[in-house]
């Protein structure tokens, strides 16, 4: 017999909308390729919860209104799904964006950029109200004075003060693999890699590849969340999926004596990178020229971690930041960006500087969902609640909504499935 539901891929995606579906009564199914859940994007990435300020280039805003509106209802939807969350416990200090001499805009340019992610900031709290990752309250953006924090100097041409923080995504990470164990609702599959899908009478046959796992199931609805995968397997379910860019970036996790004093950086506008300190002592450093490994219009095959990226990443940020000097590389590993663009970031005009997400493609019982970003995965995953009529009368919020995501929310995809159990 079919499953109703699976869901392809147990990332932060993936889980999320297990949870969301669970909160409606709905029962999932989650195949995951890996030997583990949550090993993927949504471990490796550097945590930021973005609120706009890094897409200044795209001009439209579009950019910085969704993120903005994924970062405002980052922790209320965590937390409705995991509980409480430790943010203080987890998060970095405020960044500083600091302006790279020779980038692709000004300082003036950007001031102007901020403030208009601002007002987003603001439209987004009358909706989602204003808590960020523990904070009640947003600082508003300030010029900085005297040279950038913690940078060489002659590097840049001013920075700013900003309110975004980044939170540690081992910690997101755990608490969604609780959440989902303790739901009896969503069972989680792992070892079971889907590598293609026929569409049959009443939904779809996945094939499945994998140790001890059977060579195919069916479902009668599919959620794709696969991330790497999402675009080939959208093409086989749907017959068209758009053109998808795929760069491997790397986690590079450092640890030595002074991380506690070190400022969150993020240095703007181009091919640059981070300085991610968390307060358990580890920083994330990523340097784009070092960091970003691969690029191209499919995933990339036989990633394994090289010391040789974590090495020269660490040496080429300890050039910028002289508080890394001591440092050593603790953890570093590769994973996959997904993105839709087909230049890379030091072109202006490059897509990689809007992330609007596209994820609406249902036909037939087959949805494909990525928010795009790790700030904006709960809130796609949150489209899920719109349709339930047991949300109505708890969460007015949400079911009133008009996001960016309404296309997602608007068409109603899950408002078919019938709950296999109410809670
Ligand atoms: C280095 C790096 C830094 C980043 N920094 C940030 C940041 O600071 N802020 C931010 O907002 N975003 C950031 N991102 C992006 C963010 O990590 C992703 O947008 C987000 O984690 C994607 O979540 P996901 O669940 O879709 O993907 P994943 O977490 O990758 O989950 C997908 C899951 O699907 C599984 N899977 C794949 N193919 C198959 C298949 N065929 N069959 C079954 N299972 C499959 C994978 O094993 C994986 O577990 C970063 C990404 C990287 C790589």
């Amino acid at each position: 017999m079919a499953d109703e539901l699976i869901v392809i891929g147990a990332g932060m995606q993936g889980m999320t909308v297990a949870l969301a579906l669970a909160e409606r009564g709905v029962r999932t199914l989650v195949l995951e390729a890996a030997e583990r859940p949550l090993l993927g994007a949504s471990l490796r990435n550097e945590g930021k919860i973005h609120l706009g300020f890094v897409y200044a280039l795209d001009r439209s805003g579009e950019t910085a209104r969704v993120m903005a509106e994924g970062a405002l209802s980052f922790t209320p939807l965590m937390e409705r799904w995991c509980g409480d969350l430790d943010w203080a416990g987890n998060r970095s200090d405020p960044f500083a964006y600091v302006v790279m001499d020779g980038g692709l805009s000004t300082p003036a340019e950007l001031e102007a950029h901020y403030e208009s992610v601002m007002a987003e900031v603001d439209r987004a709290a009358e909706a989602f109200g204003s808590r960020y990752l523990g904070d009640d309250e947003l600082p508003a953006v300030r010029r900085g004075r005297g040279p950038a924090p913690g940078l060489r100097p002659g590097l840049s041409s001013g920075w700013f003060e900003t309110p975004e923080r980044s939170v540690d995504p081992r910690m997101l990470c755990a608490a969604l693999a609780r959440a989902v164990t303790d739901d009896p609702l969503i069972e989680v599959r792992t070892g079971h890699r889907v590598t293609g899908t026929t569409r049959k009478e009443s939904g779809f046959e996945l094939r499945l590849e994998g140790s001890s796992v059977p060579p195919a199931m069916e479902a009668t609805q599919v959620i794709n969340c696969s991330w790497e995968s999402r675009h080939a397997l959208d093409a086989e379910a749907l017959g068209s999926s758009p053109r998808a860019n795929y760069r491997v970036k790397h986690r590079i996790l450092v640890r030595g004596s002074g991380g506690h004093t070190l400022v969150p950086v993020t240095m703007v506008q181009g091919a640059y990178g981070d300085l991610v300190p968390w307060p358990c002592g580890d920083v994330f450093v990523s340097w784009y020229p070092t960091a970003r490994t691969y690029f191209g219009d499919a995933p990339a095959t036989g990633m394994a971690p090289d010391p040789e990226v974590a090495s020269r990443t660490l040496e080429a940020m300890k050039k910028l930041i002289p508080g890394l000097v001591g440092f050593k590389v603790a953890d570093h590993g590769p994973c996959h960006i997904v993105a839709e663009a087909h230049t890379d970031i030091e072109n202006p005009a490059s897509g990689l500087h809007s992330r609007v997400p596209k994820e609406t493609e249902g036909k037939l019982g087959w949805w494909s969902l990525s928010g795009g970003k790790l700030t904006t995965a709960p809130l796609a995953s949150g489209a899920a609640l719109h349709s339930s009529p047991a949300m109505k009368s708890g969460s007015e919020r949400w079911t009133t909504r008009e996001s960016s995501l309404s296309p997602f929310l608007s068409t109603g995809p899950l408002s078919g499935l019938k709950a296999s159990k109410t809670s």
